[in-house]
């Protein structure tokens, strides 16, 4: 188990998440020596963590940001990241976020439909600047053996569909108010093995070549996020291979001379470095069960409800050698409040702490008031 500022913790007022922030140092030097002097940039996804102290950490280690709102572009701008290394990426532009990036001048949008193209066209042409623009591109990556690859696919709202492709790059090579300078994809997220990136270098190269031979280049390809994390083992693997991510590119992707690679990591950046740290407030005899009644719930950490996703529970505070099963559950009034099903803990009792793992993506920046909780409190260290 890695070492807790357990006696912090037993101070602390719970819920919070709790940031390991020499782990979040540690795994940024590792994806800066896995990028080597290779000419790959990574924005950080700002959606998986918005927590300032985060943000500022990424920042200074010199990422780039990807957001997803014009709230998010504000947040990457006031912790440090340079207007333009953030690309800003969704399916629902307003208007209002569109022009907000135009005037703070953002590296990139990623473009993921014709209709988007004409009303950022029609909002720079009114502000007399030129957009930079990378079309999102649906690459129908088959999921037939990939569950976790949910976005690449013909039936997602995202993208544009291949066969749309064409019009979306003569459209902005006719236009003189956007200026298009690449291709984006993002296939999903949570992607533990390196097949689905192997299958999206294959449809790049054939997109490249495709474009090559009509005389259009681009100057740069961005391949989104996805990079998953062992959230069975977080103590065994803190920090991502990004290596063996990094050298599936270099290996399968066929970059033109001068053509820059994008990457947008989020969860594989931030979260391992958090847990969501909480107290037990009841055990609970059912007939055929045993309750942990813990005081997190579905609305600080939503992914298990969410997502049926499972985040590894340890007992910081137990000292029985005992184990008991507990199904791990919040206090929220709904049944689908459940940290853990049948969880086989040390003998748990009223006070004792909890970590719920890996909570350091989508666990804040996805918080809620439902049932008019509180928001927890952060602890980083
Ligand atoms: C969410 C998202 C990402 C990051 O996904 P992770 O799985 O957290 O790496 C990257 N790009 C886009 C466009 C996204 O929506």
């Amino acid at each position: 188990m890695s070492a807790f500022p357990l006696d912090k913790f037993k101070a602390e007022r719970t819920p919070f998440y709790y940031y390991d922030l020499s782990l979040l140092r540690d795994t940024l030097a590792s994806i800066k020596d896995a990028v080597g002097g290779s000419d790959y940039h990574v924005h950080y996804a700002v959606k998986a963590n918005v927590n300032p102290v985060i943000l500022a950490a990424v920042a200074a280690a010199g990422m780039g940001a990807d957001c997803v709102s014009g709230g998010e572009i504000e947040a990457a701008l006031e912790c440090g990241v340079p207007a333009s290394s953030i690309v800003y990426a969704g399916v629902g532009k307003s208007d209002d976020e569109i022009s907000m990036a135009l005037r703070a001048g953002i590296g990139c949008f990623n473009v993921e439909s014709l209709e988007e193209l004409g009303i950022i066209e029609s909002i720079a042409s009114a502000m007399g600047v030129v957009a930079d623009i990378a079309l999102r591109v649906n690459p129908n990556v088959d999921a037939h053996t990939h569950h976790y690859i949910t976005t690449g696919l013909q039936e997602n709202k995202f993208g544009i569909a291949l066969e749309m492709l064409d019009d979306a790059v003569g459209y902005c090579r006719g236009s003189q108010s956007l200026r298009l300078r690449g291709l984006h994809f993002h296939i999903g997220s949570q992607i533990t093995t390196m097949d689905p990136y192997v299958i999206l270098c294959g449809r790049i190269n054939s997109l490249l070549d495709e474009y090559e031979a009509k005389g259009v280049n681009f100057d740069l390809i961005n391949v989104g996020g996805g990079l998953g994390i062992d959230y069975d083992h977080p103590d065994k693997h803190p920090i991502p291979d990004f290596r063996a991510y990094f050298d599936t590119f270099r290996r399968h992707l066929h970059l033109r001379d001068g053509q820059q690679l994008h990457f947008e990591l989020g969860r594989a950046v931030v979260a391992q470095c958090g847990s969501l740290i909480t107290r037990v407030l009841y055990v609970k005899q059912g007939v055929n069960k045993q309750f942990a009644i813990v005081d997190a719930g579905m609305t600080d950490l939503i992914r298990p409800a969410l997502y049926q996703a499972h985040h590894l529970i340890q007992n910081l505070t137990s000292e029985s050698d005992e184990e008991c099963v507990y199904d791990v559950v919040g206090p929220v009034c709904e049944s689908s409040d459940c940290f853990g099903v049948d969880e086989r803990l040390p003998v748990t009792k009223r006070g004792d702490i909890l970590a719920l793992r890996s909570a350091g993506a989508y666990g804040e920046s996805m918080a809620s008031r439902y049932n008019l909780r509180s928001l927890p409190g952060t602890f980083t260290d």
